[in-house]
């Protein structure tokens, strides 16, 4: 079995070799000029050995078969399947791809994308005898020794490769799914703390919701990026530049200030009565804080933002406090 791993991880790194040498010949062209577009400089590109998966059943299949390696291994490689009449035909045809390294520098899966038309925009390795999805995170290879605190978390392979281009060399990504109690554990062991930089869409707020508990759970200090007028942190960068992203990182608000935006963004606060049902609702949630200092804090502040007393909002909360014991 040692020696199975050992061929699988041969076999990722001479396909991650030949996905490149194609990516740079002339085939590759519409795949370089769609990451050049996508604002990828080639030093980046070759950072993180990106590549192209030609638009063929076999060609990675003849490439491995001519340095010896079987079918039956590439099989257990993943990087091909099986067909029906008995061969096997190449896993990637036609997408952009991006090797995923594990902390040892092995390349231990694939991510491709396809740049335009049909099929499933991502496909993924499956877990393999040396890939565990859930147990390993996009880039952080490069991640951890960035000798940061703290660790940004961003949805997708574009998201962590735009960041680390913008300077920003502490992003990792889940690898296509929801985070995992292992990937968190596996990030406490480089970061005290986290930055949640999910995509600023419905699925992205969820998914950071649940990351938010998973953090909290083993108890990682969590923040969370709020984004506007850009889809994810790829977009941000691009539309706005390195320095505003900056600035959000900066003024990444906590678990509580995360789950108060929430709150907050179902009311009108224009109108008297979406005030109203705001505090209503505000006070009702803050009344579930233990610490009177962090409550006070919560208190005074939206007192300032909406116009009304502090007094007022405080004694609401101390209702509800003695309500509920
Ligand atoms: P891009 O910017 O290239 O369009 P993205 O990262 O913004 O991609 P999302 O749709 O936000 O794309 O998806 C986030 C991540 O989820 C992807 O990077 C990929 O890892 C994974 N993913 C997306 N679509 C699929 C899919 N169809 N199958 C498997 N994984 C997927
Ligand atoms: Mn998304
Ligand atoms: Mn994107
Ligand atoms: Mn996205």
């Amino acid at each position: 079995a040692a020696r199975l791993k050992t061929r699988i991880l041969e076999i990722n790194r001479q396909s991650a070799r030949f996905f490149y040498s194609c990516l740079i010949s002339p085939q590759g062209k519409p795949a370089l000029d769609y990451l050049h577009e996508r604002g990828l400089n080639d030093k980046t590109i070759r950072r993180f050995g990106l590549g192209f998966a030609p638009q063929s059943w076999d060609a990675l299949t003849r490439h491995l078969k001519a340095q010896g390696f079987s079918e039956q291994e590439m099989l257990a490689a993943s990087v091909v399947a099986r067909g029906r009449k008995g061969g096997v035909y190449d896993q990637f045809r036609g997408r952009v791809m991006f090797p995923i390294i594990d902390i040892r520098g092995n390349v231990i899966a694939f991510g491709g994308r396809v740049m335009e038309g049909s099929g499933p925009k991502y496909l993924n390795s499956p877990d393999t005898p040396v890939f565990k999805k859930s147990r390993n995170l996009f880039a952080l290879n490069i991640a951890k020794s960035t000798k940061e605190e703290r660790l940004l978390l961003a949805e997708g392979y574009m998201d962590v490769i735009a960041l680390h281009q913008a300077g920003f060399e502490n992003a990792v990504a889940t690898l296509g799914t929801a985070l995992t109690d292992e990937q968190a554990r596996l990030m406490s062991q480089y970061a005290k703390q986290i930055i949640i930089a999910y995509d600023s869409d419905g699925p992205g707020q969820t998914a950071t919701k649940r990351a938010i508990n998973i953090f909290n759970e083993i108890g990682l200090q969590v923040k969370v990026l709020s984004m506007q007028g850009a889809k994810d942190p790829d977009e941000f960068i691009k539309k706005f530049g390195r320095d505003r992203f900056r600035l959000l990182i900066e003024g990444s608000a906590n678990a509580l200030e995360f789950e108060l935006q929430k709150i907050r963004s179902q009311f009108d606060l224009s109108t008297s009565d979406g005030k109203v049902a705001y505090l209503k609702e505000f006070a009702s949630y803050i009344a579930g804080i233990k610490n009177p200092i962090e409550r006070d804090v919560y208190i005074a502040r939206t007192a300032g933002e909406l116009e009304v007393g502090r007094e007022a909002i405080a004694s609401q909360v101390d209702y509800i406090i003695r309500r509920r014991t």
